[in-house]
């Protein structure tokens, strides 16, 4: 290895963990919405630096969420002051949000705000119990299911994504057959 080859070596590491910790400055970043780090949330896909521009790839758990706009925000402004002087680019990949996505802590954190993640178990993250009912097609976001529980009174969201049957907890039997 001759010294220009070892310097790229010295520069791809030096990028690499830079890159690192720009991802975790997007990690750290909230959806506005739900108190849960972009990361955790499964929204983070990617963060990439070519010729001093930051490229974050981010996917929404809604379509045409007002949200959207609001985490790009809040995005742009920690990268800004963590990296001054960076170009920053901003991808959505839409529709490529996918539950199993979502860590454990995100998981956890999401329970704890009254919320279940759409294919995991449907039960109610207020007391366990797995008597619930869809009570309505969309909650206030598109990707919202909202479930009562018949355990404890409570109502509770489902997230999926816009058209996200397929991402309900469980299949819902038809009522009633058709439609
Ligand atoms: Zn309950």
């Amino acid at each position: 290895m001759n010294a220009d080859q070892l310097g790229d070596e010295v520069t791809d590491q030096l990028n690499g963990r830079f890159t690192d910790r720009l991802a975790d400055v997007v990690a750290g970043v909230s959806d506005p919405e739900i108190d849960v780090g972009l990361r955790d949330l499964g929204v983070l896909r990617s963060v990439s630096l070519t010729d001093g521009r930051i490229r974050v790839h981010l996917t929404p758990t809604r379509i045409s969420c007002p949200a959207v706009g609001e985490i790009a925000r809040r995005v742009r402004s920690a990268l800004a002051e963590a990296a001054p002087g960076y170009g920053i680019e901003i991808v959505w990949e839409r529709g490529a949000w996918q539950p199993a996505a979502v860590t454990v802590a995100g998981r956890d954190a999401l329970s704890r705000g009254g919320y279940r993640v759409a294919g995991t178990a449907s039960s109610c993250p207020y007391c366990g119990s797995e008597d619930v009912e869809q009570a309505g097609r969309f909650g206030g976001a598109v990707c919202k299911v909202p479930y009562d529980c018949r355990g404890c009174g409570s109502t509770f969201d489902v997230i999926g994504t816009a058209g996200c049957t397929a991402m309900l907890p469980t299949p819902e039997p038809v009522r009633g057959g058709s439609r």
